[in-house]
């Protein structure tokens, strides 16, 4: 079986990522979507929160399941039995950052292959930063997220 694991902080989900894992589960016979714990970004949304978004917003995927993880995300890999790590690869900015993370990986566990998948040109410049500056300044985000995080946005707003 081919399964590939797909890192990363979903803080939130985005359109962007969805749109890399319909494209993956074309590609492989399962993918894991794994929510990190600890990426050394300052997260604004808890780690179960982003969890239940991912979950909510995957359900019409097939082949797909959502985990949580801390540690290292090559350890992880190893664990599960994937050998390709899937990351997506946006405009110029990604390329730097997403190069040396993937010659880090290979460098810790050579028998792990990183590939990048590209997004549909619309999503190209979405990022989950772009969407919690949006989702504060109070614009609409239908077109930049799925249902489950409109509907969180939407709440916590009205919490405040
Ligand atoms: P990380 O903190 O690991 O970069 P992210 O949740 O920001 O976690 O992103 C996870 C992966 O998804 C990264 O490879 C990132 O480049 C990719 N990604 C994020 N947004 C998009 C998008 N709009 N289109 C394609 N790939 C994306």
């Amino acid at each position: 079986m081919h399964r590939a694991l797909y890192p990363g902080t979903f803080d939130p989900i985005t359109l962007g990522h969805l749109n890399i894992l319909e494209k993956a589960v074309r590609l492989f016979d399962e993918v894991i979507l794994a929510g990190a714990d600890y990426t050394g970004k300052n997260t604004s949304i808890q780690l179960e929160e982003r969890l239940r978004l991912c979950v909510e917003s995957t359900r019409h995927i097939p082949n797909l399941k959502v985990l949580s993880f801390s540690g290292l995300v090559v350890e992880l890999a190893e664990k599960l039995e994937c050998n390709t790590m899937l990351r997506g690869l946006r405009a110029v900015s990604d390329f730097e950052y997403e190069l040396s993370l993937a010659l880090t990986n290979k460098k810790i566990k050579p028998q792990i292959e990183t590939v990048f998948l590209v997004p549909s040109l619309k999503y190209m410049y979405l990022s989950s930063s772009m969407v919690r500056q949006m989702a504060d300044l109070g614009a609409h985000l239908e077109d930049f997220v799925p249902e489950p995080v409109l509907q969180y946005f939407h709440d916590t707003k009205r919490a405040r």
